[in-house]
């Protein structure tokens, strides 16, 4: 009922081995073509779709909607890691980076497919691997949201949440909070800071005067966060500062928090009239709330994991990823992949223990859902 924990290992190795940072497309598809390898060992359909998405079609006939897998090949390690980073296993842990984030998920996703042995679900299984999750999925967003609207759920092999000692240990995602890229860009005016400081118009007078007002948008009761984590700016120790840049992090829980933030960022003027603000925003994910049909899809997990032999609990997590692109289309169930910690960081590392029953109770849902 497990799958073979050295065939886990042996592909995962295969996919780490090749260095896939989001910036190289070529890299990237090197990755994915190692997966359609697998996927058409298995019968997919296979189709390439705009910007390298690919999409793997698994008995899809039409007879009901589709279940829908989501995956990334894209790491946030640039070329050259792995010298530094090296691919290694000690004890009960493999290192790495891009095994936790999500390698792992991509191969287990992988053996999940292998174990139903060609009896897909009536409605069959459509597997998305995109090539450019980590930079917020630019060329795969569409193919997400056209995918989601027409499957009845989504699973995405994301790692799970918190290392092993913490009380959600590695409990899968049923909610994420939506990401908004922010940027103010103010300019004022430059002059003497000694001779005539008073013909100067002082940027960074105005963003410090500004940042108060703009974390005061937070709603922590709402799980709305605002915080000002970078700033940059002036010219020289003598020189009233003309330019003066903030860098955010906005993050929000609830829809409609997303459009209160960016309203009320824009309309946020410098006391001095004579500085210049430019705000730069986006909505980079929406958020993934907690609704009541993923949270029901989230107790079928907990049923089959219960059948598989382990515990299984459940959170709401402050990152995003794609699947708060599939939510507001589909119940949405995120954290399936392999256990473990350190994503985006040095410490990268999947346990290879924890690891086959993840991928058993992907093959689980994959019957059950
Ligand atoms: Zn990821």
């Amino acid at each position: 009922m497990f799958p073979d924990p050295e065939a886990l290992r042996r592909d995962l190795l295969t996919l780490a081995e090749m260095e896939s940072p989001s910036s190289d497309p070529v890299a990237v598809a090197r990755v994915l073509d190692t997966v359609e390898g697998w996927a058409c060992d298995l019968g997919a359909e296979v189709q390439l779709l705009s910007g390298g998405t690919r999409r793997f079609a698994f008995g899809v006939d039409g007879t009901r909607s589709p279940l829908l897998i989501l995956a990334h090949a894209d790491t946030v390690w640039p070329h050259g890691t792995l010298a530094d980073m090296p691919l290694r296993v000690e004890g009960e842990r493999l290192y790495g980076p891009g095994v936790y984030d999500m390698k792992a998920g991509l191969v287990g996703a992988i053996h999940a497919l292998r174990a139903l042995a060609g009896q897909w679900p009536a409605g069959g299984i459509v597997l998305l691997v995109t090539p450019d999750e980590e930079i917020g999925s630019p060329s795969s967003r569409a193919h997400i949201e056209h995918e989601a609207g027409a499957a009845r759920a989504a699973l995405v092999p994301e790692p799970p949440v918190g290392a092993a000692d913490t009380a959600h240990a590695h409990a899968l995602k049923t909610g994420r909070k939506g990401v908004i890229d922010a940027a103010l860009t103010l300019t004022g005016q430059a002059a003497h800071a000694g001779n005539e400081p008073e013909r100067g118009a002082s940027a960074i007078a105005a963003a410090a005067g500004l940042i108060p007002q703009i974390e005061a948008l937070a709603r922590p009761e709402l799980g709305t966060t605002v915080l000002v984590t970078q700033i940059a700016g002036g010219t020289a120790s003598n020189v009233v500062p003309a330019g003066c840049r903030l860098g955010l992090d906005v993050r929000v829980a609830q829809a409609g928090e997303d459009e209160r933030v960016m309203r009320e960022l824009a309309a946020l003027t410098p006391a001095d009239g004579r500085v210049q603000a430019e705000w730069a925003l986006t909505l980079n994910r929406p958020p993934f709330p907690r609704s009541p049909e993923t949270l029901a899809l989230f107790a079928r997990a907990q049923a089959a994991a219960q059948d598989l032999g382990f515990k299984l609990s459940e959170t709401a997590v402050g990152g995003g990823s794609d699947g708060n692109f599939t939510a507001p289309l589909c119940p949405t169930l995120d954290g399936l992949g392999a256990p473990g910690d350190g994503a985006h960081a040095a410490h990268e590392h999947i346990r290879l223990d924890l690891w086959p029953e993840r991928v058993a109770l992907l093959a689980e849902l994959l019957r059950r859902v």
